[in-house]
């Protein structure tokens, strides 16, 4: 049965359902056969679009025993169709057993991640915004890579749960990040996709932007009737713009695809009516109107023919058709009535009261007012339960109660005075509609607040991404101010230090670091070494100078190799470097410098296809030299220098360095110590050479 029905399945899910139900519910065979067959009869009641069924037949499978993989199909059809039953409270109940596919089925994630879809789409269906925006997010944290296709479709959810909680920015950037995923996907462009962001853009009042989508989602070939729907848009931009002929001619061009479609198309009626009627012309309006209405009435929508009507009722008052208007509005305040909508009604009976007025038939217009105060009252408290008490966490809400509470009094106030007046049949009309302005003004006063209140959070919303903004800003240039320090102190073709580093370091820090070793280590002052190429000059001649900046950059590199953690590497100038080691004595600098001749020859630098070899001089001495000679790292480089110019003309490939005398006790203490040459110095005993040959290294 389960392979005769799965054939079926795809080709005519209709009669796999019909199929296997009577055997199904039968219950032949095993439990795991009952589960797989519930399972294949689950795909083909929802193939079948018989939602209802494919509930039914899942709440039966809900504890059978089911591998990971049935548990995620009888989980996806259950998302898929739970909204059916009308119930949010259903959905949430499938939510645990979606969220346990998140442990269970490690993979396929983005099989998952489409169940998650679903669940949110369900969501959606029945109203719940917040549940269904979560429930879209944790979809796109599911995909297993991105761009995804659980991007492309679960993103507009997300727009709308945004949208429908006056979310816009975010609902559009949701719109934005679908769009993208569509490109990276290679999918072709929808029109109903580009017509949604056109709507986004309508609700976020940016009425360009709705118009570039707008024409987008034109030319995007749109089936008749979403081709008049985008182009009432549009106009509705182009009204909005300020750009009356051009929404004038796309309502009429909605109007003439609706025409040659034989497609109804009231709304753009209306739309169209809406604007002759402001630009005063009634008469052409009317009958526009009155085929919308007709329209409506026709397809069952009640409170859309009720708002015509009290349109057209408008038009024929503005025409001076006063008895008809009235009859008119009549039938639109029982449509009203009929659709329980009690705001447009409060709307609509002022108008009649004027009407009535105007036609001096004031025996008609009394009933019609108490039934206006009446009704005001009761949807005061209503909206003072509902609506109001929604705000209570707000500032602005202690500010509306007040408000409330005292426009309530005046409006008991005013009860009490109308009952009153009732007495005097003279002054009836006079003092009702004294209290009609009042009552206005409660209306306005209570809608007023609430805006604010909502102008207020959105106020909040643009200060913290002002305020995010800013920070980024802040984050953007400490970086920036980084990189500029970083630069200022680095050599750019080596990347080592340059030399106003080496000095500052000198300075200011290498004291500071002999001091801390010293506590540690009485013999434990800088090593300073300089480190000159030898026969540089060749490379340029012989190669050029891209060549000759290659081998300093390559040299650099075997230098960083050499060099220690705490060491400090400076490019001193040219092709010669500066190489710092704190806390290094002496006889510690054999080792390094043969490790740097090491490297130089495993290290081969090729240029051209020509292995080259470099080889380095270095002189080197101790700072501070002798005791008192703290401060004077100047003395130490010269003698450095001079211990490379040994180096030097003992062949090259060698190193040559100076460190105290052992028979001095203070030091020469004198700053041009150096006055008599450092062979002097040497031959006095204030001054100890060591040194090696290109031959023993
Ligand atoms: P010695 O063994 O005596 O040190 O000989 P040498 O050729 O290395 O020394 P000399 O001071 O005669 O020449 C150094 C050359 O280095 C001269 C100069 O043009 C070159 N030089 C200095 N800075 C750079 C640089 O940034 N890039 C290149 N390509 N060459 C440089
Ligand atoms: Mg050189
Ligand atoms: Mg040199």
């Amino acid at each position: 049965m389960l392979t005769q029905v799965e054939r079926l399945l795809q080709r005519d899910p209709d009669a796999a359902l019909h199929l296997g139900l009577p055997a199904w519910q039968a219950g032949t065979g095993g439990a795991a056969a009952h589960t797989a067959l519930g399972l294949a009869l689950m795909q083909a009641a929802d193939g079948a679009k018989q939602r209802r069924q494919a509930l039914a037949i899942g709440a039966q499978l809900r504890h059978d025993e089911m591998t990971p993989s049935q548990r995620l199909a009888w989980t996806g059809f259950m998302a898929a169709d739970v909204w059916t039953t009308g119930k949010v409270a259903d959905v949430r109940a499938l939510a645990p057993d979606v969220a346990a596919l998140d442990a269970e089925v490690a993979d396929p994630r983005d099989a998952v991640a489409e169940v998650w879809r679903r669940l949110a789409a369900s969501y959606l269906m029945l109203e719940d915004w917040n549940a269904g925006l979560h429930a879209a997010k944790h979809a796109l944290a599911m995909a297993p890579r991105h761009p995804d296709r659980i991007d492309y479709t679960a993103n507009p959810l997300i727009a709308v749960a945004y949208a429908e909680q006056d979310e816009l920015p975010q609902a559009i950037a949701a719109m934005m990040a679908a769009d993208r995923a569509r490109k990276a996907l290679r999918l072709p462009a929808k029109p109903l996709m580009l017509q949604n962001f056109s709507a986004l853009f309508m609700a976020a009042h940016n009425w360009k932007e709705a118009i570039v989508y707008g024409k987008r989602a034109l030319a995007a070939h749109p089936q008749p009737a979403e081709r008049i729907s985008i182009l009432g848009n549009l106009g509705g931009a182009y009204q909005k713009l300020g750009n009356l002929p051009e929404a004038m001619a796309t309502y009429r061009q909605a109007l003439a695809v609706a025409r040659s479609n034989r497609l109804e198309a009231p709304g753009t009626l209306n739309n169209l009516a809406d604007l002759l009627q402001h630009q005063h012309k009634p008469a052409q309006a009317l009958p526009l109107l009155r085929q919308a209405a007709s329209e409506y009435a026709r397809t069952g929508q009640i409170a859309n023919e009720a708002t015509t009507d009290s349109n057209i009722g408008e038009a024929l008052a503005s025409l001076g058709q006063r008895a008809q208007a009235a009859r008119i509005f009549d039938r639109s305040l029982a449509l009203f009535a009929r659709a329980d909508i009690v705001q447009r009604r409060l709307e609509l009976y002022p108008r009649m009261i004027d009407n009535l007025e105007a036609l001096g038939r004031y025996r008609e217009a009394l009933p019609l007012f108490r039934a206006y105060v009446k009704l005001h009252d009761e949807h005061v408290s209503v909206t003072s339960r509902t609506q109001i008490a929604g705000l209570e966490s707000t500032l602005e809400l202690e500010r509306k109660q007040t408000e409330l509470a005292r426009a309530q009094r005046e409006h008991e106030a005013q009860q009490a005075e109308l009952a009153r007046a009732k007495v005097h049949e003279q002054h009836q009309r006079l003092l009702a509609y004294g209290m009609l302005g009042l009552l206005a003004l409660i209306t306005a006063l209570a809608a007023w607040s609430l805006r604010v209140g909502r102008q207020r959070r959105r106020l909040n919303q643009a200060l913290a991404a002002k305020n995010a903004e800013i920070e980024a800003q802040h984050r953007d240039l400490a970086r920036l101010n980084a990189a500029i320090r970083r630069q200022s102190e680095e050599d750019v073709l080596t990347g080592l230090h340059n030399r106003r580093y080496g000095q500052d370091w000198l300075e200011h820090e290498a004291l500071a670091h002999a001091r801390a070793q010293r506590r540690v280590d009485p013999i434990a002052p800088t090593l300073l070494a300089l480190v000159d190429l030898d026969h540089f000059k060749r490379i340029n001649d012989n190669w050029g100078h891209a060549a000759g900046d290659q081998a300093l950059v390559h040299f650099a590199g075997i230098l960083r190799a050499c060099a220690r953690q705490s060491d400090v590497l400076v490019r001193w100038g040219g092709e010669e470097f500066l190489w710092i080691c704190p806390a290094t004595p002496m006889a510690e600098a054999a080792r390094l410098f043969a490790r740097v001749r090491e490297r130089l020859q495993q290290r081969k630098l090729v240029i051209a296809g020509h292995d080259v070899h470099l080889t380095a001089s270095i002189g080197f001495s101790l700072y501070p030299l002798w005791p008192g000679a703290e401060g004077d790292w100047a003395l130490s480089l010269r003698i450095a220098d001079a211990a490379l110019y040994r180096a030097k003309s003992a062949g090259r490939d060698s190193w040559a360095g100076f460190g105290a005398g052992s028979s001095i006790a203070t030091g020469p203490g004198s700053a041009d110590a150096l006055g008599d040459g450092v062979d002097a110095l040497e031959a006095q005993g204030w001054l100890v050479a060591l040194g090696s040959t290109p031959a023993t290294g």
